[in-house]
């Protein structure tokens, strides 16, 4: 029988507000161990959240990215359950009624059809303490650092729409650029602020039923994702072909074996509506006026880059992966270079910058103008395409302009026929075998010759130029 996945996701997305959810401390669960606390977060009897209108306002960012409806009313619960992690007893939590509901995101799936994939629910909710396991006195111990308590998160929630890990990856991806461009988390899943857990389950093709579904936890990549659901979708194929039941249960990915095993299954408590937080009210003013601060979003951005600067749909969506990105490709097309050029030197070479300097976008040491005026350069001719590579590299640790470095380098390509002249003549003297081998035909000579005249002036030739001298002298 063949079988077809049917897959559900739930993500926690850990929002950049500047404080917690329920009290004034920093939202910065890295600073040293329990410096960010106070009783609210601590959770001591007697001290009373007070929800906070920065995190409301990321929040709402974030579910309008995704397509989402903010509802005009919603309201914090308690969800019960004790853990050391969790010492008050509950986790307030979004249960009956959610912040948002109704979104959704396209994607292009391997057959190369948009398809459009449902969000179900975005709820708030607070993180809960880390716990930190060490050795003292080779004693196992474990410690609790409150410096995430009440740090805020998002939960999103989606329809189960996705048939396979090609699917799934694609909206993840999708996924988080929306998210970042709102600017509402950095969503990274290598650093725990975009954590996936996925909900599998087969059901023989063309069906339209929906069986037992199992959860698999902790994987740290987008790439951990597709792997862990391929592995879960052959492993319950393989078991529903020996005649095996699906059970309801939670499993974990293991990244190193690459294979999913059963986890203890935790204690689900009730969800009961919380009496300290108000119900929170949003009127479409409030979230009109949110909705006036989202940049301009990938999908328009792409097809305006299309059309005003005759981009590739590929190339302008390369360069709208990014807001930082797209909105340096726009800063220097308009210090006047061309975008096509722009395009491709900030998708080859100033991405190998950055990632050498494990920088991003958004801390780029080189300014648009600095960048437009390289280009600009490498247009005219004035240098070679080698040493503006060389040139891009000295911005990136410098202050100095395109300019200046060219001169301090000596990197200005010679154009002056006269000096090329002899420059050939020179060359062709001492290479006889090569010219005779190129007399009779063999262009590859060609490139060796342009090559070794490139070398000669230490890369600041035209090749061009080059190659029509000796075009002209082989005759
Ligand atoms: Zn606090």
């Amino acid at each position: 029988m063949n079988f077809e996945a049917v897959i559900g996701l739930e993500i926690h997305v850990q929002l950049n507000s500047p404080t917690k959810m329920f009290c004034d401390c920093p939202n910065r669960p890295a600073d040293p161990p329990n410096l960010n606390t106070c009783p609210t977060c601590l959770w001591l009897p007697g001290a009373l959240p007070v929800f906070s209108r920065n995190v409301l306002e990321k929040a709402i960012l974030l579910c309008l990215s995704l397509n989402c409806e903010i509802q005009a009313t919603s309201a914090f619960d308690q969800k019960v359950y004790y853990y050391p992690d969790l010492p008050k007893g509950f986790q307030l939590s979004q249960f009956h009624k959610p912040l948002s509901k109704n979104g959704w995101l396209d994607i292009v799936t391997g057959e190369a059809e948009t398809r459009r994939l449902r969000i179900r629910k975005i709820h708030m909710e607070e993180d809960v303490a880390r716990l930190v396991h060490e050795t003292e006195d080779h004693k196992q111990i474990s410690l609790v650092d409150f410096n995430r308590a009440g740090a805020p998160l998002v939960e999103i929630v989606t329809e189960p729409d996705m048939h396979s890990s090609y699917n799934v990856m694609e909206f993840l991806k999708a996924l988080r650029r929306q998210m970042r461009y709102s600017g509402s988390s950095e969503c990274s899943m290598e650093q725990g602020t975009m954590r996936v857990d996925a909900n599998i389950s087969l059901r023989p093709e063309k069906s339209e039923e929906f069986n037992t579904k199992v959860e698999v936890k902790n994987m740290n990549s987008i790439r951990n994702v597709g792997d862990a659901i391929d592995y879960e979708i052959a492993r319950q194929k393989d078991s529903k072909e020996k005649g095996g039941e699906i059970v309801l249960h939670t499993r974990l990915w293991d990244p190193d074996k690459k294979i999913t095993s059963p986890m203890r299954g935790k204690f689900e408590g009730p969800c009961i509506p919380d009496p300290a937080v108000s119900t929170i009210v949003i009127t479409e003013g409030y979230v009109n006026e949110i909705k006036a601060r989202l940049p301009e979003m990938p999908d328009k951005k792409i097809t305006r880059f299309i059309q005003q600067y005759g981009l590739t749909e590929q190339e302008a969506s390369l360069i709208s992966s990014e807001l930082d990105l797209s909105l340096y490709f726009e800063d220097t097309v308009k210090k006047g270079a061309s975008p096509r050029t722009v395009v491709h030197w900030l998708t080859s070479t100033m991405t190998s910058c950055i990632r050498e300097r494990g920088l991003s976008w958004s801390d780029l040491p080189v300014s648009a103008e600095n960048f437009a005026n390289l280009l600009g350069m490498l247009e005219r001719n004035e240098i070679t395409s080698k040493a503006t590579k060389k040139v891009l590299s000295v911005m990136f640790d410098t202050d100095k302009t395109p300019e200046t470095i060219v001169k301090e380098l000596d990197l200005k390509q010679v154009s002056d026929i006269n000096e090329l002249e002899a420059l050939v003549e020179k060359l062709l003297s001492g290479n006889h075998d090569a010219v005779e081998s190129l007399k009779k035909g063999n262009e590859k000579v060609m490139d060796f010759l342009v090559g070794q005249a490139m070398r000669e002036s230490k890369g600041r030739a035209n090749p061009r130029i080059i190659a029509e001298i000796i075009a002209g002298k082989i005759k």
